[in-house]
């Protein structure tokens, strides 16, 4: 099975701090996939990189088999994303910026308009969708942003710490959304240090720690890498493999 996503030993530093030390990724078509790790694992910079804000040292990436650096237009068209601090255009009202998200991704009007009104349906923010963003508060400003990716109804979904700061209602609803593009055999990939989330939310998982790929797999495979047991949650098998790859480090 080809992969949506593919990351062949990608390395980023940031002067003297290594963040991305040959990172390997490959995500399938129809999965909601979880990239964990502890603070400063590089979670965010890999982010970063797939979706074209900080270029790579080294390394490659593709999505769909489109290499960014020789087809970056339609490496663009396939990807959704929503970073963990939304910046909207305050002055903008969120169907405007809707509008304007469509309209650079050539949405047909039509079909902008159902998917406009779908939308802020789901994420409950019909009410404000005459309201300026400066206007909204920061979990209706984050369900924008979501909204906002989602528009152009992209192959490969990512999200950097989705559901931080999001009420109860909207994470049902964004959990529905995930289900709903996996059965459409679309991807979500998505940051988090929510390990009770991850194990709930996601088909398979990677384990980074300091730039690296420590596991990846369903919680099955991760239990039997980390000899944790059957009943193991994410949360111990992760700090098992992390705490592995700490000792490694310092032996
Ligand atoms: P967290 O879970 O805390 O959000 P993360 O896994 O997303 O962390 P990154 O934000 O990718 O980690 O950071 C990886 C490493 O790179 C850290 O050591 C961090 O201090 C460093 N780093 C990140 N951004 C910069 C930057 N702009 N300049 C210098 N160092 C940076």
């Amino acid at each position: 099975m080809p992969a949506i996503l593919q990351l062949v030993d990608v390395w980023k530093s940031y002067d003297e701090v290594k963040a991305l030390c040959g990172l390997n990724l490959e995500v399938f078509r129809g999965e909601i996939f979880g990239l964990v790790g502890p603070n400063g694992a590089g979670k965010t910079t890999c982010l970063k990189i797939i979706v074209g804000l900080l270029k790579m040292d080294k390394g490659s990436i593709m999505v769909n088999g489109i290499d960014p650096t020789i087809h970056p237009y339609e490496y663009k068209r396939l990807i959704g994303y929503v970073p963990e601090s939304v910046s909207l255009p305050d002055y903008l009202t969120v169907e405007e910026l809707l509008i304007y998200s469509g309209k650079i991704r050539k949405v047909p009007n039509e079909v902008l308009k159902q998917r406009i009104d779908s939308y802020l349906k789901i994420f409950d923010l019909e009410e404000k969708r005459k309201t300026l963003i400066l206007q909204l508060s920061r979990g209706m400003k984050q369900k924008t942003a979501m909204a906002s990716a989602l528009i152009h109804d992209p192959d490969l979904l990512i999200l950097d710490e989705p559901l931080i700061g999001i009420d109860p209602a909207g994470q049902h609803a964004i959990k529905q959304i995930f289900n709903k593009r996996v059965e459409e055999n679309k991807t979500v990939f998505l940051s988090t240090h929510m390990l009770d989330t991850a194990e709930r939310m996601c088909n398979r998982v990677a384990i980074i720690h300091k730039g690296k790929n420590v596991a990846t797999g369903d919680l099955r495979h991760l239990r039997r890498l980390s000899e944790t047991g059957e009943d193991a949650t994410l949360e111990e098998v992760f700090l098992k493999l992390t705490e592995e790859t700490r000792m490694e480090k310092k032996e």
